[in-house]
């Protein structure tokens, strides 16, 4: 099989995945050339998206993002309440302001698969000329009833035809999901103002120890799951420079603990929607110390109980510059001046 990323021949290292939705099963194939993983088949998976949405409140991942969409309208800074959130958010956040900072001037930014809209509306609230972008239509709709009209429902290729350029191309957590990630990359880069960056972010599978297989979550939800060297080799590709995040200051200041356990993937041994796209009984569950979390941080004593339980389970807080999500940064080279 063919790596869609860098079209060297890729290794099965595990046959009958459990699918997000029963009763779909995919392999799992390994490609040495680029340090990607990739789920086949690459079948289409609108039906399974009008599930997940259909019972959004209860399907953990999906049901965050409708609370942040809920909740952001409130927040002072709604940037600053994103980034507080998760790292990807902390990232983009960091990045872009980091950017306009040392530009000194307004940054033109192009959120690709904006979904429900908040991280376009929060970047616009933070002074950014901002578009939000997604190929569902719906989306487009309720992003807009929310947050006005900063999205346009395009693919990236038609909108390369329609000819805008940016300085920034935002991809959060959505290029896993692509069946196709290389036309992606190509279109993105097409976009790109001179001196235009990608910020990619995704799950990181450079963390996971070398042979670790699918770390993330079931296919077809999750397609691709992507190392550093994919960005490396894509970067190459594409006449991009390329750099990592550094994480430091998010772990520094959030407490999040990361267990092997808790990593979905090939430990989660059921699907998380039956056959007629119901949530599955049981298979969503919440860690089973979340309510004692919870009120050990309204009682003000979170740091105390934490320390405790993870003296006792083994498991510690994690710190560090690359953690489980990956934030790679390509860079377009400025075209060459010209010899006069
Ligand atoms: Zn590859």
């Amino acid at each position: 099989m063919r790596c869609g990323l860098c079209g060297t021949d890729a290794v099965l290292v595990h046959k009958g995945l459990t699918g997000y939705q029963a009763p779909a099963r995919f392999d799992v194939y390994d490609c040495r050339g680029c340090g990607s993983q990739f789920s086949w088949p690459m079948a289409p998976a609108e039906a399974l998206y009008e599930n997940i949405y259909r019972n959004i409140r209860n399907v953990p991942g999906y049901s965050r993002y409708l609370l942040y969409s809920e909740n952001i309208k409130k927040a002072a800074s709604p940037l600053d309440y994103l980034a507080d959130k998760e790292e990807s958010y902390w990232a983009t956040a960091a990045y872009l302001r980091g950017l306009k900072k040392e530009g000194g001037r307004r940054i033109s930014v192009l959120d690709v698969g904006s979904g429900m809209g908040y991280l376009t509306y929060a970047l616009h609230s933070d002074g950014f000329a901002v578009k939000g972008l997604d190929v569902s239509e719906k989306a487009v709709k309720l992003a807009e009833a929310s947050f006005g009209g900063l999205f346009t429902c395009s693919t990236l290729e038609a909108l390369v035809e329609s000819g805008p350029t940016f300085d920034v191309l935002v991809l959060n957590q959505m290029i896993e999901h692509a069946a196709d990630p290389a036309p992606l990359l190509q279109s993105a880069v097409k976009l790109l103002a001179p001196g235009g960056k990608i910020l990619i972010t995704t799950p990181n599978r450079s963390f996971s120890p070398e042979g670790a297989v699918w770390e993330t979550d079931l296919p077809p939800v999750h397609r691709w799951w992507f190392s550093e060297k994919s960005f490396e080799y894509a970067a190459g590709v594409l006449d991009c420079e390329v750099e990592f995040f550094d994480f430091s200051s998010f772990y520094a200041s959030h407490y999040v603990r990361v267990s092997r356990a808790m990593i979905p993937g090939l430990n989660a041994k059921r699907s998380f929607l039956d056959a007629a796209g119901e949530p599955v009984p049981g298979v969503f569950t919440r860690p089973r110390d979340w309510w004692l979390e919870r009120i050990s941080e309204k009682l003000g004593f979170a740091g105390g109980y934490r320390a405790a339980r993870d003296l006792l389970s083994g498991e510690a807080r994690f710190s560090g510059a690359r953690g489980p999500v990956c934030c790679a940064i390509l860079s377009r080279r400025k075209a060459a001046q010209p010899v006069t």
